[in-house]
């Protein structure tokens, strides 16, 4: 069998024909495998879902429990049988229950790897290589420009601040989902232990992770209705990035906007956001761990889905590996 024929790229995602199944389909079909909750690849509408627990528990959080018309759990490693075809998941590392998914038949294997980054990050299971005949990957920081540095020396970056600034309420910007109890447990990891406030729409979020054994110290709601701004005076405020585009971040005492994310590498986004104190923290590859994955797992071919492709291509092609865009549409990196 080729692998084109066990999966290939449709309107709606990568499709398998002889399962009949999506992984991560961008519009409603009848079965689909999800990687992970961010809601570019997690969306709600699909007949059967298959998916770890953490996974379908978020999409649920999300979306509601009619999320689907029916859901299965997949624990990592547990080999699955969907019409002939074995499909496997196994942790990528990216946020809470993402994994990469593995799909085999008559002794072809192809590794989907969704999401992933290869940094530790305690508030997930940790990225394993699955050895494959075709890797698919993302390639959203895929230029040699992009290194991310170490996450607890950009920690050391707001530390410093609320020493050097110790009656400006920090605002950090941090997507609900992973990067949000990225930085709070970064935080705590840095031996930060005060309280630290959070925007009403992470909250059920940081309960979920908290009920999954992910400790997060004292959190508090940054509600300013009942208080005076003065209450939050030198505190740590985390937030989606969109909440402090408008009235309700204006209101605390000397607002200072941080933004953790991978993209802060480009000092251009950073300026454009009206950051001032950029935190470069990403749940993505850079260009390092893209390229050491690909040589680690030594795949006979490598697909890429959505970000830097052609850059990607082009390493892997002078690396010897043959290598395919697979241009799919509707993946937005929303956890970055
Ligand atoms: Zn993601």
């Amino acid at each position: 069998m080729k692998p084109d024929q066990l999966l290939k790229p449709a309107p709606a995602g990568l499709y398998c024909p002889a399962g009949d199944f999506y992984i991560d389909p961008v519009r409603p079909v009848a079965r689909a495998l999800i990687t992970h909750g961010h809601s570019d690849h997690a969306r709600a509408g699909h007949g059967a879902v298959l998916a770890t627990r953490e996974t379908l528990d978020i999409m649920e959080i999300r979306y509601g429990e009619d999320f689907c018309g029916s859901s299965q759990a997949a624990a990592f490693g547990e080999r699955i049988d969907l019409n002939g075809v074995t499909v496997s998941f196994h942790p990528a590392g990216h946020v809470l229950g993402s994994a990469q998914i593995a799909v085999e038949k008559d002794g072809l294997r192809i590794v989907a790897s969704g999401d992933y980054k290869r940094g530790a990050d305690p508030t997930c299971a940790a990225y394993e290589p699955v050895p494959c005949d075709v890797f698919i990957t993302e390639a959203t920081f895929g230029l040699p420009v992009f290194h991310h540095p170490e996450p607890k020396a950009e920690m050391g970056k707001l530390l410093t601040s609320l020493k050097q600034f110790p009656e400006r309420s920090h605002l950090v910007g941090a997507y609900s989902l992973g990067k949000s109890q990225r930085v709070i447990r970064l935080l705590r990891d840095c031996g930060y232990d005060l309280p630290i406030y959070i925007h009403g729409s992470l909250a059920r979020l940081c309960d979920y992770y908290v009920s999954r054994g992910i400790d997060l110290g004292d959190l508090r709601p940054a509600t300013l209705e009942k208080g005076d701004p003065t209450d939050f005076r030198g505190a740590v405020i985390v937030g989606p990035p969109s909440a402090f585009a408008d009235r309700w971040a204006r209101r605390f005492n000397e607002p200072l906007i941080a933004f953790a994310s991978g993209w802060m590498m480009v000092r251009q986004r950073a300026k454009q956001g009206g950051v001032e104190l950029p935190l470069v923290i990403s749940d993505h590859c850079d260009w390092p761990e893209l390229t050491e994955t690909i040589r680690e797992l030594a795949p006979s071919e490598v697909w890429v889905t959505h970000g830097r492709e052609e850059a990607l291509v082009r390493w892997c092609e002078l690396a010897g590996v043959p290598a395919r865009p697979l241009h799919l549409v509707g993946y937005e990196d929303e956890g970055d």
